[in-house]
C-alpha cells in the first residue's frame, strides 16, 4: 500500500466519522461501536470487497453482513461514501419516513441482511456461503461480530457447523474493542484466549490492529480461503475510537448529544480541541 491510498484510507474514516456524529443526534446511536469498526468497514469497502452500487445486484458479488446491527452508523456512513446511498439521506436517521434507522435493514440499498437481536448472521453467513460454493461462485462473505456478541451461543453453533461442513469462503471478524455494552468484557464472561477458542473448533484465527490501515492490508492480503476452514479476524479496536473525550468510556456506548455538543465533537475529530460533554448518556434497547 503506498503512501497515498493509506491518507486516502484515513481521510475516507475520517469522513465515515463525521458522519457517524452527526447521526449521534435528534436521537441518538450507538456511538462507542460505531467509531470502533470504523476503520475495518472503511478498509473492507475500499480494499477488500468485491461490491459497488453498479454489482449490488449481482449474484457473484461479495457479502458483508453487520451482525451487531447497533452500529449501522458506521456502515450507513461507509455506504454513502460509497455511493451506495446518498449522503444527504444521512440525514434522515431515526425519520419515520426513511429506513436509516436504529439497525440494518434491506430496504437500504448495501444492506444485505436485516440485524438486531444478536447472535443470528453468522450463521446466515454460512448459509449465503455454502450457496455461492454450490453454486460455484467466487462470493466471498464477511461476517462482522461483537466480541460481547460471543456470549449468543447460537455464534458457536455457527462455528461448529462451518467448520463441518469446510465453509472456507467465510470470514468473521470479530470488533474485538473490549467492551459489551457499559461493561468490559472480560468483567462479565471472559472471552480469552479468544483465537484458541476459534481455532478448537476448526477455524483458522488471526489478529490484527483494527484500526491501521497497514496491518489491515497486510491481514487481508494474506488471507487463504482455499484451506478448507472457515477464518476469523479479531480486530484489536478501542470503542469510540477518534474522540478521546469517549474513547473507553463505559458511559458512552450510547449517546443523544445535543447539536452545540457534536459540532465540539467535529471539531475534536480533526483534532482542534477536545469536546466537552454534558448530555446524559441513554441506555436504551
Ligand atoms: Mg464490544
Amino acid at each position: 500500500m503506498t503512501l497515498e491510498e493509506r491518507n486516502a484510507l484515513e481521510q475516507a474514516a475520517l469522513r465515515v466519522r463525521q458522519h457517524i456524529v452527526r447521526m449521534s443526534t435528534n436521537g441518538g446511536c450507538f456511538i462507542g461501536a460505531s467509531l470502533s469498526c470504523a476503520d475495518v468497514l472503511v478498509y473492507l469497502y475500499w480494499r477488500f470487497l468485491n461490491i459497488s452500487p453498479l454489482t449490488v445486484n449481482a449474484e457473484d458479488r461479495d457479502v458483508l453482513l453487520l451482525s451487531k446491527g447497533h452500529d449501522v452508523p458506521a456502515l450507513y456512513g461507509v455506504l454513502a461514501e460509497r455511493g451506495f446511498i446518498s449522503k444527504d439521506r444521512l440525514k434522515n436517521h431515526l425519520s419515520v419516513d426513511d429506513h436509516i434507522y436504529w439497525h440494518p435493514n434491506r430496504a437500504v440499498s448495501g444492506v444485505e441482511f436485516h440485524s438486531g437481536s444478536l447472535g443470528h448472521l453468522l450463521s446466515v453467513g454460512m448459509g449465503m456461503a455454502l450457496d455461492a460454493r454450490m453454486k460455484g461462485l467466487p462470493t466471498r462473505v464477511v461476517v462482522i461480530l461483537g466480541d460481547g456478541e460471543l456470549n449468543e451461543g447460537s455464534v458457536w453453533e455457527a462455528c461448529l457447523v462451518a467448520s463441518a461442513l469446510s465453509i472456507d469462503n467465510l470470514v468473521a471478524i470479530v470488533d474485538r474493542n473490549h467492551f459489551q455494552a457499559n461493561i468490559r468484557t472480560e468483567e462479565l464472561v471472559p472471552l480469552e484466549p479468544l483465537a484458541e477458542k476459534f481455532r478448537a473448533f476448526g477455524w483458522d484465527a488471526m489478529y490484527v490492529n483494527g484500526h491501521d490501515m497497514e496491518s489491515l492490508d497486510e491481514c487481508f492480503g494474506a488471507l487463504q480461503l482455499n484451506t478448507g476452514r472457515p477464518t476469523v479476524v479479531i480486530a484489536d479496536t478501542r470503542r469510540g475510537k477518534g474522540l478521546p473525550s469517549i474513547e473507553e468510556r463505559a458511559d458512552r456506548w450510547f449517546c443523544n448529544f445535543s447539536p452545540e455538543e457534536a459540532d465540539a465533537l467535529l471539531d475534536e475529530l480533526s483534532g482542534n480541541s477536545r469536546a466537552t460533554l454534558t448530555s446524559e448518556t441513554l441506555i436504551v434497547r
